[in-house]
């Protein structure tokens, strides 16, 4: 494998971290070092630099008033927007994955994101809270998701984006689809964490990030997270 170290930044812990996002880092770093990777996780707070040249970029959830403050900061800062154009894999996670978009709204006003995905959130009538389930998208080999949403956005996707599945349960962009995908940035509104719940999708970013099919990766004993979506996917069917 090409990768010796792998680099992943968990971006401003001391705004974005909530429903345990930062367990994204926890799974890949395992992963990763499943596979014979030496890991290099970065926690980089909202007052330091972005580090250039990281292998992967992850971001969390939060509340409104905290989402905005890491809006502005990260559109301060460029170096996501920049690892976005040269083809980092980033995972944003819910109030994330929502500033990633065009626009957002957060405590009523409308805030620009950072135009890394073609697409924009408002508000829905109520919270979307609960669990969210469908069918991971066919391109990114993924299988079904799952994953814990709590969110008052509704996301709207443009052409330049991807969905990352289609709703069976729950709500996720708007009630048909969850979540967004282009190029290697993957947008989600799963809490869980994700990866734990989803280890394919972990699988598949470590994959870009290396620079090989996910096909190719040798592969790791998945009993705990396998039980723990038999888990989910059962608790969604009525007995
Ligand atoms: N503040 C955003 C919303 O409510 C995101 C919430 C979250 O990250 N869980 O839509």
């Amino acid at each position: 494998m090409s990768i010796s170290t792998l680099r992943i930044v968990w971006l401003y812990p001391d705004l974005l971290s909530t429903y345990g996002d930062r367990g994204n880092l926890l799974v890949l770093a395992h992963r990763a070092r499943a596979r014979g990777i030496d890991v290099e996780p970065m926690q980089v707070r909202s007052d330091q630099h972005i580090p250039h040249g990281a292998d992967i970029y992850l971001i969390g959830g939060g509340e409104d008033g905290p989402q905005a403050v890491a809006a502005e900061r990260l559109l301060d800062d460029g170096a996501l927007a920049r690892a976005a154009e040269s083809g980092k894999p980033i995972l944003a996670i819910c109030a994330g994955y929502q500033l990633l978009g065009e626009s957002f709204y957060a405590n009523g006003r409308c805030y620009a994101g950072l135009g890394i995905l073609d697409l924009r959130s408002d508000r829905g009538e109520s919270r979307a809270v609960g669990e969210v389930a469908g069918e991971g998208s066919p391109v990114l080999g993924i299988g079904p998701i799952t994953g814990f949403e709590n969110h008052g956005g509704r996301t709207h996707l443009g052409e330049a984006v991807q969905p990352l599945a289609h709703v069976s349960a729950g709500i996720g962009n708007d009630g048909a689809t969850e979540g967004a995908w282009a190029g290697h940035v993957v947008g989600t509104y799963m809490h869980g964490p994700a990866l734990a719940r989803n280890p394919r999708l972990a699988d598949l970013l470590l994959s870009w990030a290396v620079g090989i099919d996910p096909a190719t990766l040798p592969p790791v004993d998945d009993t705990w997270p396998e039980r723990l979506r038999s888990e989910r996917f059962a608790a969604l069917t009525p007995e």
